[in-house]
Order: C-alpha cells, then sequence, then structure tokens
C-alpha cells in the first residue's frame, strides 16, 4: 500500500474507531484499589516477624544498613504474597543510563527432579541479582571482558506485583552497579545523594536546636506532560514511531475551523485513558491526580503526589510505563517526547522539591515565629547559594537532545537558571543583604532583617511561569526537566548541591559560634553573606525575554544554550570535587556519565537524520514528483487540445522539489559520510552539521506539504494527529 493510501486508511480507521470501554465505570472506589499490589509495611507487618518487621523499617526509616540475616525471612513472606496474587515470575526492576526501565524476569519455579517444580525464592536472591550489563550504556566502567553488573534490592522501594494478561510478576525495585560497584544506574546516586543531605541538613539542625530531627529527605512531585494521539496515526509516522517526534509536518493553518467530526467524542475517550490509568496507578501504590491541560491540542497533565524522592523517582518511571500501556489499550499512542511537534507547544516534567523529616517537618515551609523563620531563611539561603553555584550542573542535569528543543523557546525557561523567589521573600533577602546585623539587638532576639519577616503565606499569589526555579511557597520548583527523562538526575544534582550549601553554613555557624558569637546574629551574618556572594541567581522578571539575556551575561550567570555546551558542567574539577567529597561520585563515575549522555546526544542525532534521510526520500519526494507529473500531464494535455495552459502551478511545486532534493543529497552526504570521528567530535558534527542540513530538508518538505494534492500526501498531517481522536 502506498504512503498515502496507508495514510488515509488510518484516518477512515481512526474515524470509524469504537472505544472498547467508552464508559469506564470501575466498580470499586479508588480507595479501595489503592496499594492492593504493594509490599506495604503494613503487609510486611502481617507477614513478618517482629524483629525482622522492626529490622526492615529501620532500614527505610532510618536508614540503618540491611541486616542480611532477615533477607531469608522477607523473601520468603514477599513469595508467598506474590503467590497469592498470582505471579509467576519475579524481576530486579532497574534504571539504565538511558531513559527506560529494566526488567530481568525470572520463574519462581524450579523443577524439582521429580517431575514437579516448587517455587523458590531466597533471601539472597531477593538481595542481589546479575543481569548482563553488556546492553546498557556504562561509560567505560566496564571493561569488555567484564560483562557482568549487579543488581541490589532497594529496601526503601517497596516491591510490587505488576498485572499482566500473560502473567503477573513480582517487581523489585534495585540499584545497577558494575562489579567494581560503580553506579550503572539512576538510582545510586539519588540513594547516595539522600545520605549526604540528611547528614549535612542534621548539622544545621542541630544548631537550631534539633538534636534528634529524624532522617532527612528529600521530597519530590513531579508534574507530568504528555500528548495523546491515535495509535493509528502513530503507526503511520515512522519518525513518530522511531525517533518519538515528528521530522516533518506544515504546521496547521492557525484560526481554522475543525470539523465536526474532527472533535467527535474527544473528552470521552480521553477520560476513560485517563480514570483508567489512574485506577492502574492507584493499584500500584502511585497517589496520582490527573488533569486536562489547555496547552496544546492534545496535551495533558498528570500529578502524582509528592513522595520521597527514591520512592518519588521510581513511581515517575513506572507511571511512564503503565500510562503508554493503558493508552495503548485505548487505542491511543502516549508520547512523551519533549517536542513531537513543532510550533506547538513541548512538554516538560516540573519536579517540586522540598525536603524534611517528619519530626522537623518540611524544612522549607515558611515558620510563624521569628526563630522559626530564621531556619527557614536558612535553609532557603542554601538553595540560593547551591542554585547560583552550580547552575551548570542543574542545567547539565535536564540535558538531552530532546529536551534542547524546548528549554529557551519561550515555552520553557531559559537554559539560563536563576532563581525566583516571589516579591516578599525576595525582599527580605534583600533587607537582609542590606546589614540588618548592623543594628544588632540585645542577646536571645534577632536582628533587623531576620525579626522583620512576615508572616508568608504558604501560596503566594504570584507565580513566575518562566523561572526555571521558582519558590512555590512550601517547596521550589525546578521546572526545566523534560518529559522524557528520569528525574533522578535533577533529584541528585539538587540534593548534592543543597548539600554542599548546608555543609558550608553549618561550618560558619559551627565556627562562629565555637568564637563566642550570639547564634542569631552569626545566622544574621552568615544570611548576608550568602545573598550578598550568590543574589545574582535571584531573578524576579520574564526569563522568556530578550533583556535577560544580557542581563544575565552581566550578571556572569551561564547561558548553556545547548546539550554541549551543558555537558562539560559534569566534568569540571569543581564538579568532580564536590560528588566525590559527598560521596555521590567517583571521578570515573562522573566520565562516565559525561560519556553515555554524549553519546546519547549523538545517537539520537544519528537516528534522526537517517529517518530525515527515509522519509524525504522514500516517501515525500515521490508524492510531490507524482503530483508535478500530474500538473505536466496536465499541462501538456491541455496544450495538446490547443488551450492555453497555464504552468505557474507547476513552477511553485518544482522549486520545492528542486530544493528538497538538494537538501535531501546534502543531508544524504553528512548522514552517512565517514571520519567524523567519535564521542565529542560526533557529536558536535550531530549539532552543528546534522541539524541544520535536517532542518533544511524538512523546510522544502514541509513547503510540499501545502501544495501537493491532499490525497497523494503520504505522512499524517498535525491538523490530523493533534485533532482526531
Ligand atoms: P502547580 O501546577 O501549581 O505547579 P500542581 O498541583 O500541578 O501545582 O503540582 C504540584 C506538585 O508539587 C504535586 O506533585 C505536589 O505533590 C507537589 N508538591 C506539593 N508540595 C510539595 C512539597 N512540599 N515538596 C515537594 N513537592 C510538593
Ligand atoms: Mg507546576
Amino acid at each position: 500500500m502506498s504512503g498515502s493510501a496507508a495514510r488515509l486508511q488510518a484516518i477512515d480507521a481512526v474515524i470509524a474507531y469504537e472505544a472498547p470501554n467508552p464508559t469506564f465505570a470501575p466498580a470499586e472506589a479508588p480507595g479501595e484499589v489503592f496499594g492492593r499490589n504493594v509490599f506495604t509495611k503494613a503487609v510486611m507487618q502481617k507477614r513478618l516477624p517482629k524483629a525482622v518487621f522492626r529490622s526492615v523499617v529501620a532500614t527505610i526509616e532510618q536508614q540503618v544498613p540491611l541486616d542480611p540475616a532477615i533477607a531469608d525471612a522477607v523473601a520468603s513472606a514477599m513469595k508467598d504474597w506474590a503467590l497469592e496474587k498470582g505471579a509467576t515470575h519475579y524481576a530486579h526492576v532497574f534504571y539504565p543510563l538511558t531513559h527506560s526501565t529494566a526488567e530481568k524476569h525470572d520463574s519462581f519455579f524450579e523443577p524439582d527432579g521429580e517431575g514437579s517444580s516448587i517455587a523458590e525464592f531466597a533471601g539472597r536472591t531477593l538481595v542481589q541479582g546479575e543481569p548482563d550489563a553488556s546492553s546498557f550504556p556504562n561509560g567505560g566502567l566496564r571493561s569488555t571482558f567484564e560483562a557482568r553488573g549487579y543488581t541490589g534490592w532497594d529496601v526503601t522501594s517497596p516491591a510490587y506485583v505488576l498485572e499482566n494478561t500473560n502473567g503477573t510478576t513480582l517487581c523489585i525495585p534495585t540499584v545497577f552497579v558494575s562489579m567494581t560497584g560503580e553506579a550503572l544506574d539512576h538510582k545510586t546516586p539519588l540513594l547516595r545523594s539522600q545520605q549526604a543531605l540528611a547528614t549535612q541538613a542534621a548539622r544545621v539542625l542541630k544548631l537550631f536546636g534539633h538534636d534528634d530531627p529524624g532522617t532527612i529527605v528529600s521530597y519530590a512531585g513531579p508534574e507530568q506532560e504528555y500528548f495523546l494521539i491515535d495509535r493509528h496515526f502513530f503507526l503511520s509516522r515512522p519518525d513518530l514511531l522511531n525517533a518519538g517526534r515528528t521530522l516533518f509536518g506544515a504546521r496547521p493553518p492557525k484560526g481554522q475551523e475543525f470539523d465536526d467530526h474532527y472533535f467527535g467524542a474527544i473528552p470521552d475517550r480521553v477520560l476513560a485513558f485517563m480514570l483508567h490509568a489512574e485506577r492502574e496507578l492507584f493499584k500500584v501504590g502511585i497517589p496520582a491526580k490527573t488533569r486536562h491541560n489547555e496547552v496544546a491540542p492534545g496535551q495533558f497533565e498528570i500529578a502524582p503526589m509528592f513522595e520521597r524522592s527514591n520512592l518519588a523517582a521510581d513511581h515517575q518511571q513506572l507511571l511512564m510505563v503503565t500510562m503508554k500501556r493503558v493508552a495503548r489499550e485505548h487505542g491511543m499512542e502516549l508520547l512523551f517526547h519533549e517536542k513531537p511537534f513543532e510550533g506547538v507547544n513541548g512538554s516538560g516534567k516540573h519536579v517540586n522539591f522540598s525536603f524534611g523529616s517528619s519530626t522537623v517537618g518540611n524544612l522549607l515551609l515558611p515558620g510563624d515565629t521569628p526563630h522559626a523563620n530564621a531556619q527557614f531563611l536558612v535553609f532557603c539561603a542554601a538553595i540560593i547559594r547551591a542554585v547560583h553555584k552550580y547552575g551548570g550542573l542543574l542545567r547539565a542535569s535536564v540535558a538531552s537532545a530532546t529536551n534542547d528543543h524546548r528549554l529557551g523557546a519561550n515555552e520553557a525557561p531559559p537554559a539560563i537558571i536563576s532563581i525566583f523567589l516571589g516579591d516578599q521573600l525576595a525582599d527580605v533577602f534583600e533587607q537582609v543583604a542590606k546589614g540588618g546585623a548592623t543594628s544588632s539587638k540585645e542577646k536571645g532576639t534577632m536582628t533587623i532583617g531576620v525579626d522583620t519577616l512576615p508572616v508568608l503565606p504558604t501560596d503566594p499569589g504570584d507565580r513566575n511561569r518562566t523561572s526555571p526555579f521558582a519558590f512555590t511557597g512550601n517547596r521550589f520548583e525546578f521546572r526545566a526537566p523534560g518529559s522524557m527523562q528520569s528525574i533522578a538526575s535533577p533529584v541528585y544534582t539538587i540534593n548534592t548541591i543543597v548539600t554542599e550549601a548546608l555543609d558550608f553554613i553549618a561550618t560558619e555557624l559551627e565556627e562562629r559560634v565555637a568564637g563566642g558569637e550570639e547564634f542569631h546574629h552569626a545566622v544574621q551574618k552568615v544570611l548576608e553573606q550568602i545573598i550578598t556572594d550568590h543574589g545574582a541567581a535571584v531573578f524576579n522578571g520574564d526569563g522568556y525575554s530578550e533583556q535577560w539575556q544580557i542581563e544575565a551575561e552581566a550578571r556572569g550567570l551561564k547561558n548553556l544554550r545547548t546539550t554541549m555546551d551543558a555537558l562539560p558542567e559534569l566534568i569540571t574539577d569543581e564538579a568532580i570535587e564536590l560528588f566525590g567529597r559527598y560521596g555521590v561520585f567517583s571521578e570515573r563515575e562522573m566520565h562516565s556519565r559525561y560519556e553515555i549522555a554524549v553519546e546519547q546526544y549523538e545517537l539520537s542525532i544519528a537516528v534522526e537524520a537517517k529517518l530525515t534521510v527515509e522519509i524525504a526520500g522514500t516517501s515525500v519526494l515521490p508524492a510531490a514528483i507524482r503530483y508535478q507529473t500530474q500538473l505536466a500531464q496536465n499541462v501538456a494535455a491541455l496544450t495538446a487540445a490547443g488551450v492555453e495552459a497555464d504552468t505557474s502551478l507547476l513552477r511553485a511545486v518544482s522549486t520545492p522539489i528542486a530544493a528538497l532534493h538538494a537538501a535531501l543529497t546534502a543531508l544524504r552526504a553528512v548522514t552517512f559520510e565517514e571520519g567524523h570521528g567519535a564521542g565529542v567530535d560526533a557529536a558536535l558534527h550531530a549539532r552543528d552539521v546534522l541539524l541544520p542540513a535536517m532542518a533544511a530538508v524538512r523546510e522544502a518538505a514541509d513547503e510540499l506539504e501545502t501544495l501537493v494534492a491532499d490525497d497523494l500526501w503520504p505522512l499524517a498531517t498535525y491538523q490530523e494527529m493533534l485533532f482526531i481522536r
């Protein structure tokens, strides 16, 4: 079937499509299914001996090392529970340095030698697995003769069973490390950074009189944006199928009234999907809340409640897999790509961040006494210092070929990392900077900047949607992460840079107090120093404006526009020292991450370049030539009949055809020629040569889309994909 026939059939199929379950009405209330498939603390309490249960909870809640002696008991209880739920297999789930989630499945059942089988699941099987690491990126951490990698049980993220029509699986969240214990995944550094944060936060809290603050952890609440399109269209577009984004497509005419059936039954179908997806998420304990999003046609958002960031990161990965699966059951494809459609807003994943413990509460919540507020200001100041000092690392934590299409494109924050405090808080820090400490009051009360702090509303009305890092009343919202990425790298980066700031603050305060300085005076002085040294990152204005680019440069803030500008931040001496000092990454691990990110960047653009060559050469150009031939035949026929033929249309089509031909020839050459090296050289070639060459091909092809007869056009159009559902 020719390209255009396939497209037209897809349209017919979509219009004729009947949802399998148009009025999705679950029999049970959400509360009844929530956590049903999770090996929760409550389940463990019921099934484990008391001492074993207490030991596991200590590991989960207080980061006490896991007692290996209890593994057998936990494994056995977990297995029985999973078998009762119908599980036949177990899987160590891990998060390699791609965007995906990996699972190694094994059967519970082993032959017993008597012709039957017995269910086996020992403690050592629970604690450690041994997948072949060779198919996952390692950035030089694994020599070719040692392909093994190890997965290790993360006790702090509960196991769960995943239902599938072909069988149910017990899933165990794990870390993934090399033979030599080096991190090959997203989870390991996240866990390490939580520990570092806990240590330094406790030092600061001790100075504020909290001798036993509980284990401080960071919390993350991700807001996930995505597109939904009918699966027929998805399958008819090789670019969407292979690259996740459209490499071609003229923009839909603005303000166009669409046919009635284009809009038919949209809400029902999407709503049915949302309710279904929510239910599946509830079962595995993900506290999701779906909403419609009006930003772009076909775009929606889901925001789970915030959780401990390690759990939030695991849940976020599981959410993406689950949502995609459920969308397919409803005949739709869910797109997590940051920029599936050019000229239409892309998708991000805001990461809301705070930290605290059940004992001391949220440390980013303004207090209602001056003392509590001083503590709040100290933790806020730590974030200001972190963002200013390590803005480049934050930028690098969200760097990818796909997110480059979105950052700085007036729909997402710019590549300049600044921090938004809101008028009130910014004002307080301005007072602090003016040196309230000079008018120091008597012992026991605070100095001006701190004690005039007004009671801050927890949800300040002023929201700055253009800021990459904004205070929103009781948390900071990092708005630069891409929709497709794991939230682990932004979170472990924030954890680590805040850890450094807290370490700095604790050391300063301890020294000042040891030197006889009154505590609140010392706090005032340290706040003053931080806002003086790092206030340049505070920006409350319009981050999308031209002016900000200029001002940011004057302030000395980095503007790392592309991934290849941002990634070198990972291997500066300063970055390596920082992550090394807090035990989050070794130097080798940093280099490995850098190399993997460069490689992923290059690979994803190289795939797109090849797809562009293929689609332009085998679909777009042939369709255009067919149309050109029809026009030429028409001119010839008219001329033969003695009618004067107008050749303007033929010429109008021939110009972009020639342009497409030329651009395609050029792209083919730079895509397939050898000699662009590897690593950084290849990545820079991708950015500086392939991307512009692809853009030239697209430009000519998109022009043709507006000229060629619709019944010949091979690719589903933006209008169809975005509006027919
Ligand atoms: P908005 O759209 O105004 O940014 P949403 O309600 O869409 O807010 O999303 C807020 C997200 O922030 C949710 O995931 C929520 O759980 C999360 N969140 C709320 N409070 C905190 C907190 N203290 N720490 C981390 N995340 C939080
Ligand atoms: Mg938000």
